[in-house]
């Protein structure tokens, strides 16, 4: 039985020895990327949509080796000025919703990254990609499976790729999980508990309007739990049932689910059940397999996270989740590569035909088949 330790998981990501000796001394907000030597080239990278989460990818920008924050784009005028000066950007840079298109002749920016509510995702992705930019779009991809399609043809017809930004997969905690569940380290896993929820309290969250989140914390949190059933599992799942939460807020939740749970079942025969809540705080991954089990709590969330297996405790190190994730799909863009399946547009349709799925089971109670 293999578990891979701190120091093997630096160097399965291509990292040598030393960067590995200086993870171990820096405790967090290590950049393991820093060691590969790329020739020094960045990824010019503009942020579209400058709420909460856009301040966690430009810090990640800064702590990154590959990209720079070369762009925003901002409805705001007072946040373009407030940018403007904390990162530098040249005002030619810097685009509001109308005149975003323009971009297209802006040589100096590669990439547009959508960080803005979901059902803006397609929007701004084509025209993203209309402008010839390479994409990366925050989670959920989209708030329809055809949504989806749309966006990735968008990008394929422009000859630009496409990314979901899915930081976990780039999470040492969260792929030694999907080595342990793939590789079968501890068998066959039988069944997965994942669940992600916290507690929502404002009436004007965008998250709470169905108009532009597309659903509750199915939408928002539960895509995580579909994630890594799936790539916990390497399988997609065949079938779904699902339940509505009761719904205890009701001047919250008015258009949205409070809560939500579901039970995916797998080619294998592996069940997945999992919650997603806005009524409390969880964070969790259970997988137990035929000879053994492993868990990450917290699993989903920016950590620093904690796991164990029935063999003893994991141990990685704690990284910037959004600068090792933006390095990794800079270097393969600045290389022109093609982007990993693991992360692509496809990844997110696939992603959101389960989360369809889902609210289709709980609102008919019955069993749905995903196709
Ligand atoms: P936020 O509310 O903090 O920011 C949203 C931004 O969109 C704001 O700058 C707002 O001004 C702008 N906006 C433009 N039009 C808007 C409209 N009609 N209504 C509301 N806002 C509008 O949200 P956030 O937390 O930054 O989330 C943005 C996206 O990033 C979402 O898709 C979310 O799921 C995703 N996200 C991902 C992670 C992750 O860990 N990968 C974490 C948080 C959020």
């Amino acid at each position: 039985m293999k578990i891979l330790s701190r120091r093997s998981f630096l160097q399965n990501m291509g990292v040598g020895a030393g960067a590995a000796a200086m993870a171990a001394t820096l405790p967090s907000f290590v950049n393991i990327s820093e060691a590969v030597n790329y020739e020094g080239k960045k990824l010019n990278i503009a942020l579209c949509g400058l709420g909460r989460y856009a301040g966690y990818l430009a810090s990640g920008l800064e702590a990154s080796t590959y990209c720079r924050l070369a762009g925003i784009i901002t409805g705001t005028p007072s946040k373009a000025v407030e940018w403007q000066k904390k990162y530098a950007i040249p005002q030619k840079n810097i685009y509001n919703y109308q005149n975003f298109d323009e971009i297209a002749n802006n040589k100096d920016i590669d990439l547009v990254y959508v960080v803005l509510p979901n059902a803006m995702h397609k929007e701004y992705t084509i025209r993203a990609a209309k402008a010839g930019k390479h994409v990366i779009v925050e989670k959920p991809m989209a708030i329809t499976a055809a949504d989806c399609r749309e966006m990735i043809d968008a990008c394929k017809k422009t000859g630009v790729q496409l990314a979901v930004g899915y930081r976990l997969h780039y999470e040492p905690y969260n792929m030694e999980i999907k080595r342990l569940g793939q590789e079968k380290v501890f068998g066959q896993v039988r069944l997965i508990e994942s669940s992600l929820g916290y507690k929502s309290g404002d009436p004007n969250e965008w998250r709470l309007k169905k108009a532009l989140s597309g659903g509750g914390p199915l939408m928002n949190l539960g895509v995580y739990c579909v994630q890594c059933n799936r790539y916990v599992l390497g399988e997609e799942p065949v079938s779904v049932t699902a339940q509505f939460g009761p719904v205890n807020n009701k001047n919250l939740f008015k258009e949205v689910e409070e809560s939500i749970t579901w039970q995916l079942q797998f080619p294998s025969g592996a069940v997945g059940t999992s919650s997603s809540t806005y009524n409390c705080n969880i964070d969790r991954f259970f997988a137990s397999a035929d000879e053994g089990f492993f868990e990450l709590s917290p699993a989903i969330s920016y950590g620093p996270f904690k796991g164990r297996t029935s063999k003893g405790e994991l141990s990685f190190p704690v990284i910037n989740q959004q600068a090792v994730q933006c390095d990794a799909i800079a270097k393969v863009l600045l290389e022109n590569k093609q982007l990993p399946n693991h992360i692509t547009g496809e990844e997110g349709w696939k992603d959101m035909k389960v989360l369809q799925a889902i609210y289709e089971a709980a609102a008919t109670g019955k069993k749905i088949m995903i196709s």
